[in-house]
Order: C-alpha cells, then structure tokens, then sequence
C-alpha cells in the first residue's frame, strides 16, 4: 500500500505550507483542503498565500535577482540538471503525491515527473546558450551589441491536470534565462509543487530565486498583475483566465506569455492503418481521463471507415479498467472534481438529445464501493456528433470521443479548422504527402502526423489565435523569459599611445 499523501509530503522534505524565501511559512490567504479525486477524502490541509505573500514573494524574489542574473548560465544550469537527476531518483514518491492529488493513474504520473526532469535537463543546458551578436553599424567607426538580459521577476501560473511537468516548463526556462520566479500552482493540485521546491531547495538553489505559493486564481491575479516588480507573468490554463489576466495586465504591461485552452482535431484519412490509428487515439483520448489542452476533442474519420473504427475502438473500450490511479493496471482515473463531471455529463447529454449515439461506455469504476465519493466519469464513445453541438465546439476535459464523419479533405480540413482555437492536430494516413499537405492547413501551434504525443523539451510548444501567445520548451522558450537590449556604441579603436 503506497504512503499517505502527509507522508509523502513529509518524505519529500516539504510542509503544507508556502515556500518562500528557501523557508516554510503559512499563508495569510486562510485554509484549504486538498481531496483525492478518486475516493472524495481530504489528503491534506494546506494554507493558502494572500495578497501579503505575494508583496513578500515578490521582495524577495527581486532581492535574489540581483546575484541569480550575475550568475553564468552554466552556474544556473548544473542546479536545473542537479533537480533533474533528483527528479529521477525521487520519481516513485512523486509520481504517488501527483496521483494521489490529481487522480491519473500512476503509469501516467510516473511518466509526468520523467516528462517534468527532461524540461530541467533541456533547459540547464540551454542555460549556456544565449548566444548574442555585434551586428554592422551603417555609420562608420560605430556596431550594434545586441544583448539577451533576464527580463526580471516572473510570476507562473499554472493549471491543475499537469501540475509537476506544466510548473517545470515554466521554472526551467525562467531560471535558466536568469530571472527569478514566483510560482503559483493550482489551488486543487498544491501538494506536488511544494514538494518540487523542496527539491530545488535540496539542488542547491539560492533562497528566493523559486518561491511557491498556492493560492485560488483571482487573488493572485490582481497581486500580481497590480506589482510591477513582476516583469514577466507567464498563464497556463483556460481561455477566460488568459483574457482576464490579459486585460489586467494593462496596468503595468508585463511581458506576457499565455498558454490556454484547445479543440484539438484529429484527422482520420481514408488510407489510414486503423490498426495503428486506433492505440494512440486510446492513449491520447485517456490521458490524464481526456482533461488535457492538446487532446483530441474531435475526431474526423471518413464516413466509409467509421464502422470499421467504431469496431474495434469499442473492443478496446470494454476491456478498459476504470478506478483509482493507486490500484496496479488502472487505464482511467477520475476526473478532477464533481463540478468536472456534471459539465462533461452536461455536455454529453446535450449532443445526445440533438441526435449523437453513444456507442460505448465503461462504468467498471462502479463495482468498487470505495470509490463511491470519487469525480469518476465513464469512458464514452459517441457518433453522429455534429459541428455546431457543444461538445464539438468547447474542449470537453474528460474521456469522451466524439465521432464525426467527413467526405472529402477540404471538408476535413475546413471544418478541422472551424474553431476559435488553435493548439493542437493529428493526422493520420499511410499517404505521407497527403498527411503533410493537411498538416500544412490546419491552424494549430503542434501538428503530430501518425504521432500521439509530439511535445518535447526541444521544441517549441504554443498556440495560435485563441490558444494563446508565446512559446515552451525549445530555444524559443527561453526567450520568453528574456529582453533583448540593443547598445549602439562606437567600435573600440587602438589607442595611439607613444613609449611610456
Ligand atoms: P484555469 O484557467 O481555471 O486555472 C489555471 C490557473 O490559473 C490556476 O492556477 C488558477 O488558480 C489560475 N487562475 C484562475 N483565475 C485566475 C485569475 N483571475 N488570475 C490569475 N490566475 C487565475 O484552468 P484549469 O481549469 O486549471 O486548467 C484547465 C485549462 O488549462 C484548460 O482550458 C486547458 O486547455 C488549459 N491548459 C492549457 C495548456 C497549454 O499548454 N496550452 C496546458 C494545460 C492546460
């Protein structure tokens, strides 16, 4: 039997508290429970950051600032690869905390800590490389020193379905471009971000160059948006929060990076390998219960291959084990909470009233009375889903797959595309210059041809039109963090200077 979440915490070097200063110190933002979505019991008790925190947070992290941005790129990269190997080596704890608080299943989790330490390794080497450049003058005897600076202080904030790997995108970059950061994770997912600063701690990190403050969403919008010590306010989560804290940001104008929501296509072209196609629409549909930006919430499959798919997605359905992330062999946990599950069902009820068929459902999670308290919703399978249905035009965020039939590639690719936002694609097909000529049309930041999960530390990750601005991962993630400083000055010259 795994640890209890306290446990855990404790194991881990960490309080259920805010990490502020490399010191454990109650928030002045009042109480807060943190349930297991699986079975609906409080695991812990944290205390939340108020605005106070965020003013000391943010004193702190500028006092920090002014040694970490001194320090050699390569300095600051050998704690990040230092927090990498403590990442592997500590994997199984923090795996169990992050199912525990977030519900996927362990597999999942493992897999999220090993995704989150590539981030720390990616960017503790790209520490050494921003390279800048002496660029020709057109006026004689003068150059151009182009400069990459630490923009400053940078206030993350991130969401609660990735809550190990979407912190360690954001701090990676942050402290590799030299600046100093205050983290704020999600409120439903603290316990796993305050035991990532303790790991920090444990790598060596300086006292306030990474503070950690769980607090709900509107009070550290308004702290951080109305400081202007905070140089840089980088969002992951929802539409509507990138827009509120878009338009709050008009105050003092931070340099702004917004990671936001999906509605990802995923183009099935007449010549695909269902063999092939059918496990990773399984896996990419599953992952974390289908509450992930870049998963395929809508499925685009040629009229003449749906019942061939329907086949065979319905037999891996009813072999699919739903239940608590904790329990060896699980595929599904639950989702994050039982608002999550009315939304979902809302959505799922409202396509089936306008003429969807749900072809499958897994309820396996129900033979387990302990889990009668938990956020569960059963793995769907629809058809007939049309365009203008909700289901179709917002992300849903939990295990349902919607089928909806084309005719011809221009219709695939119309309607793929028919939607305000713009993250993520999948096309399969054997026809490899048919799938790039797709890819090529359809308006996503991240395109996977015959691949699930294309996202890596190495490459550059964001959305286009409403899925926000900026980028993760990749030498472009760095620069998100970072100011470009122009000094037009004249070319140094010998000095003619005689014997002494
Ligand atoms: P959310 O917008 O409710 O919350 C995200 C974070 O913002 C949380 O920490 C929350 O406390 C905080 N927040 C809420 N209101 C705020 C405010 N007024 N000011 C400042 N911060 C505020 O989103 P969520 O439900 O936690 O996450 C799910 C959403 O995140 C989905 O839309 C999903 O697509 C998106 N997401 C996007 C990416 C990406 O890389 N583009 C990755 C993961 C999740």
């Amino acid at each position: 039997m795994p640890d209890s979440a306290k446990d855990l915490l404790a194991g881990l070097g960490a309080q259920p508290v805010l990490f502020r200063d490399g010191l454990w110190c109650e928030g002045s933002g009042g109480p807060l429970a943190v349930l297991n979505p699986a079975t609906g019991v409080e695991i812990a008790r944290i205390t939340l950051a108020g605005p106070s925190d965020f003013a000391a947070a943010a004193t702190g992290a500028e006092a920090a600032l002014a040694s970490w941005r001194h320090e050699p790129g390569a300095a600051r990269g050998e704690i990040l690869k230092k927090v990498a190997a403590l990442l592997s080596v500590k994997r199984q704890a923090l795996a169990e905390l992050l199912t525990q608080e977030q519900g996927k299943v362990l597999a999942q989790a493992l897999g999220e800590v090993d995704y989150a330490a590539s981030f720390f390794q990616w960017f503790g080497e790209e520490a050494r490389r921003p390279v800048g450049r002496l660029q020709p003058h057109p006026v004689r005897d003068r150059e151009y020193r182009v400069k990459y600076a630490p923009a400053g202080v940078a206030c993350l904030v991130t969401p609660w379905n990735f809550p190990l790997a979407q912190g360690a995108k954001k701090i990676a970059a942050a402290l590799a471009a030299g600046c100093t950061a205050v983290w704020k994770p999600s409120e439903l997912t603290p316990l796993v971000a305050l035991a990532l600063g303790a790991l920090m701690k444990e790598a060596g990190l300086p006292p306030g160059v990474l503070q950690v403050l769980p607090a709900l969403g509107p009070v550290a919008g308004e702290a951080m948006t109305g400081d202007a010590r905070f140089r840089v306010i980088s969002l992951t989560g929802s539409t509507q929060t990138g827009r509120t804290v878009l338009k709050a940001s008009a105050k003092h104008l931070p340099r702004l990076s917004l990671e936001l929501g999906g509605n990802a296509p995923f183009v099935i072209l007449p010549d695909a390998d269902l063999d092939e196609v059918v496990p990773d629409l399984v896996k990419l549909k599953l992952l974390c219960s289908g509450q992930v930006c870049v998963t395929a919430n809508r499925v685009f499959v040629p009229a003449a291959l749906e019942a061939a798919l329907i086949e065979k997605l319905s037999q891996v359905w009813r072999g699919l084990r739903v239940g608590d992330g904790l329990q060896s062999g699980m595929d599904v946990g639950p989702l994050i909470h039982a608002q999550a599950c009315a939304r979902v069902r809302g959505l799922v009820e409202d396509a089936v009233s306008g003429g969807a068929e749900i072809v499958a459902e897994n309820r396996s999670h129900e033979a387990h009375a302990s889990l009668a308290g938990g956020s569960f919703f059963p793995p769907t399978l629809l058809r007939g889903v049309r365009d203008d249905m909700a289901l179709a035009q917002e992300e849903i965020f939990g295990p349902v797959l919607p089928l909806l039939t084309y005719g011809d590639m221009d219709e695939a690719v119309r309607r793929s595309n028919a939607t305000a936002a713009g993250l993520s694609a999948y096309v399969y097909g054997r026809d490899l210059s048919q799938a790039q000529a797709v890819a090529d049309a359809l308006e996503a930041g991240i395109v996977g041809i015959n691949e699930w999960r294309p996202l890596r530390a190495e490459i550059p990750f964001g959305g286009t039109k409403s899925s926000g601005q900026g980028w993760e991962g990749g030498e472009e993630g760095l620069r998100e963090f970072m100011e470009i400083k122009v000094i037009s000055a004249p070319s140094p010259r010998l000095r003619a200077s005689g014997p002494r």
